[in-house]
Formats: C-alpha cells, sequence, structure tokens
C-alpha cells in the first residue's frame, strides 16, 4: 500500500473538540446531562427543528421511535433494500415486517410510485433515506401516507444540512433520525439525533432511551428527588456528556466544513465529466441544498457484475481508497431467503447496487486530492 494513501473519509477534529472533552472530564459529570442537552438546543437551533432528542447511535434512536410508535409483531414498515442495514434489523428485532420499496435509477431516492405498490392495510410506516445527504421527495411520501394514515420517518443519516424545497432535513413535523457515527458529516465518535413535531411522542422516547424510568414524576410528587419510578420497559440509548462536548465543537463548525464539501463536489463534478464510463448521481430539481455526505459514481460497464469490485481493486492498489453504499439489504445472507419482504423486482436497486462506488470525500481532502482520484480513475479505465 502507498504511504499516500487516500482514505474514504476522515472526521475533521481539532483542539476545539479537544478541549471541549477535556471541559467535561473535568467538570465531574460524564454521562448524559447538561452538554448533551445543550448540544439538543443548539441542534434544534441549526436545523429549525421543534424539538430534537440525543441518542447514542441513529440506530438506537430508531428503535426508540419504532417502539415508542407501536409497532411491532403485525406491523409492516416499508424501506428502500438500497440503504444500510441498521433500520432494517430494528424493524425485524421488534417482531415487525420490512417491506422493500425500489429507488429511482438516476438519484438513488426511495420511489414514490414503488411504496405505492407494496403497501398494505398493515402498512404502519415508510422510511425515506436521504441517501448521500441528496433528499428523497418527501411531498409524494406524504400523500400517501396522510392518505393511508400511516407515519413518515426520516432517515437523515447522510441528511443534516440538506433541504428539500428550501427547508431543511428536520425541520418537518414527522420525526427525522440523524446519526453522529465517525464517517458521517459531523460526528461524536457514535451517536445520533431525532428531530420531531409532536411533544407526547418526544416524551414517550425519552422515557424509553432511559429504561423507562421516569424521575420527573417523582419530583413533581414531593420533594424525594432520590426515587424513580418505572413507566414500561424501555432501553439505555443515552448520549453522553463527552460524546456531546465532541458533537457541539462539531456542530459550531457544520456550515465551514458543508462549504468544503460543496468546494471539492463542484470540482469533482467537473472534472470526472470526462471519464468515460462513469455517470453521477442527477440531482432533482427539489433539491435546494445537497449534503454531499458521499460522491457516488456509477460505473456502468453493461457486461461485467464485478467490474465495480474490480476498479475498487485498482483504486485500492493506487493507494485510494473507496465505499460500496450499498448493497442491497434483501441480497445479504439474513435477508435473501425471507420473499415475503420482496414484492417487488427491485430492479434499480439490483442495478445500482452492483454498480455504484463511493469515491473519497471529506471537508479536509485537497483539490489536488480530488485532481489525483479523477485522473487514477481516468488511467484505470482507458488502460
Ligand atoms: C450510518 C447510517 C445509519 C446508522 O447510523 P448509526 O448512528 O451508526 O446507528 C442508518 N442509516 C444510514 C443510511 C446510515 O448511513
Amino acid at each position: 500500500m502507498p504511504e499516500d494513501f487516500l482514505p474514504l473519509c476522515l472526521p475533521s477534529l481539532d483542539h476545539h473538540e479537544i478541549s471541549e472533552v477535556v471541559k467535561v472530564l473535568r467538570s465531574g459529570w460524564i454521562k448524559s446531562g447538561p452538554i448533551a442537552e445543550r448540544f439538543e438546543q443548539e441542534f434544534v437551533h441549526v436545523v429549525g427543528a421543534h424539538q430534537a432528542i440525543s441518542v447514542s447511535s441513529a440506530t438506537a434512536g430508531f428503535l426508540l421511535l419504532m417502539q415508542a410508535l407501536h409497532i411491532g409483531p403485525g406491523a409492516e414498515v416499508i424501506i428502500p433494500s438500497f440503504t444500510w442495514p441498521s433500520f432494517v434489523n430494528m424493524i425485524t428485532l421488534l417482531g415487525a415486517t420490512p417491506v422493500f420499496a425500489d429507488i429511482i435509477r438516476d438519484t438513488f431516492q426511495i420511489d414514490p410510485t414503488s411504496v405505492s405498490r407494496v403497501v398494505t392495510p398493515k402498512t404502519r410506516a415508510v422510511v425515506a433515506v436521504h441517501f448521500a445527504g441528496h433528499t428523497a421527495d418527501l411531498d409524494p411520501l406524504r400523500e400517501i401516507c396522510s392518505f393511508q394514515k400511516i407515519h413518515l420517518i426520516e432517515d437523515a443519516a447522510h441528511a443534516i444540512l440538506s433541504e428539500y424545497k428550501g427547508r431543511r432535513v428536520g425541520s418537518f413535523s414527522n420525526p427525522a433520525v440523524f446519526s453522529f457515527n465517525a464517517t458521517k458529516n459531523i460526528t461524536t465518535g457514535e451517536g445520533g439525533m431525532i428531530s420531531l413535531a409532536d411533544p407526547e411522542l418526544g416524551d414517550r422516547i425519552r422515557l424509553l432511551r432511559n429504561l423507562g424510568i421516569d424521575r420527573n414524576a417523582w419530583r413533581a410528587h414531593g420533594k424525594q428527588a432520590a426515587k424513580y419510578d418505572m413507566i414500561e420497559p424501555g432501553w439505555k440509548c443515552c448520549l453522553t456528556d463527552i460524546q456531546a462536548a465532541i458533537g457541539l465543537a462539531q456542530l459550531r463548525k457544520l456550515s465551514q466544513l458543508q462549504k468544503k464539501r460543496e468546494h471539492l463536489v463542484s470540482l469533482y463534478l467537473k472534472e470526472i465529466s470526462c471519464v468515460e464510463d462513469i455517470s453521477v448521481q442527477r440531482k432533482a430539481p427539489y433539491v435546494t441544498r445537497h449534503a454531499w455526505h458521499l460522491f457516488p459514481i456509477l460505473f456502468k460497464l453493461e457486461h461485467n457484475y464485478w467490474c465495480r469490485d474490480w476498479l475498487r481493486d485498482e483504486l485500492m492498489k493506487r493507494g485510494i481508497g473507496s465505499g460500496i453504499h450499498y448493497l442491497p439489504v434483501h441480497s445479504l445472507s439474513y435477508y435473501k431467503g425471507c420473499h415475503e419482504l420482496q414484492r417487488e423486482p427491485l430492479a434499480n436497486t439490483n442495478y445500482v447496487g452492483k454498480r455504484i462506488l463511493s469515491l473519497p470525500l471529506f471537508p479536509d481532502m485537497l483539490e489536488s486530492d480530488v485532481l489525483r482520484v479523477v485522473n487514477t480513475l481516468n488511467s484505470i479505465i482507458s488502460s
């Protein structure tokens, strides 16, 4: 492996994160507390959310949300197969049935017409994944969900600062789940945030986030702050103040980080147009800001399915990392045999899943790194 290895992504951390963490370590309070609450408040301000609930990961947040909505055995939840398996797993572990929807071939977003074909009286929710930071088309999905009286949930793991028709993801009234794991646009190591409008649903998620134990009820009853009660068994999914301290520092530089992503992508788009057999994600007109969590390309050689993996190996030999986002969930061993989850051929998911590749993109990357990636692609493909 060459010494000048260019990874797929790297977090942007500096003395700001370090000093915020040190403050928490010195304070004597390191579990979830005042800093996690401040992180929630600043997040509300940044995305324009009604309220925000910090959690230990997006996966955990989605689990709490599903349980808070009483989604369990007998319920179906529609989700694209073209996604990371974590939310699909949570649906499965709660005893509900994930039902896969197809994507649109050139934007890679969930296809509302596919959703309307797989919906049944058992459907309780639709999960819209904002793939790569481009958003799903929310209006037609909202229409389907309000007609069917089911929940629309946004998987916003890639979509902090994404805008749909001029409004930020996270500012709508339906729940959206964000991720701060180490690869995401801002990170807390592991972590996540749920934005939503309904105050009762929010209270229920907060309860389930900490074992279902309600201390406030006892505070309200009298002066016995040490007592507690349990309303319903919950999980243990809080974000610690140590993690939230990293998040606060990250949130404060988010807009700078985002500008760097946008600058690098504009260079990628200009340079990559000359590379044969490569196409890029089409940007739908309803997207007013793309968060560019990933920079995906499609490698189009039709005769050989292994070409994408070959291209990936060749890039790696030349010191360039890349990623596969995503292998369709229905093609993974556990889900392969579950045919009832697949009511549609998922033709676009299969097509894209075999050809897509994410190129390196992170804020501290240099313009010369972008040129190196494109030149390397060019020389591999033309040889
Ligand atoms: C990262 C990711 C998740 C899970 O986020 P965690 O915080 O790691 O649990 C879910 N969905 C998508 C699309 C993701 O990229």
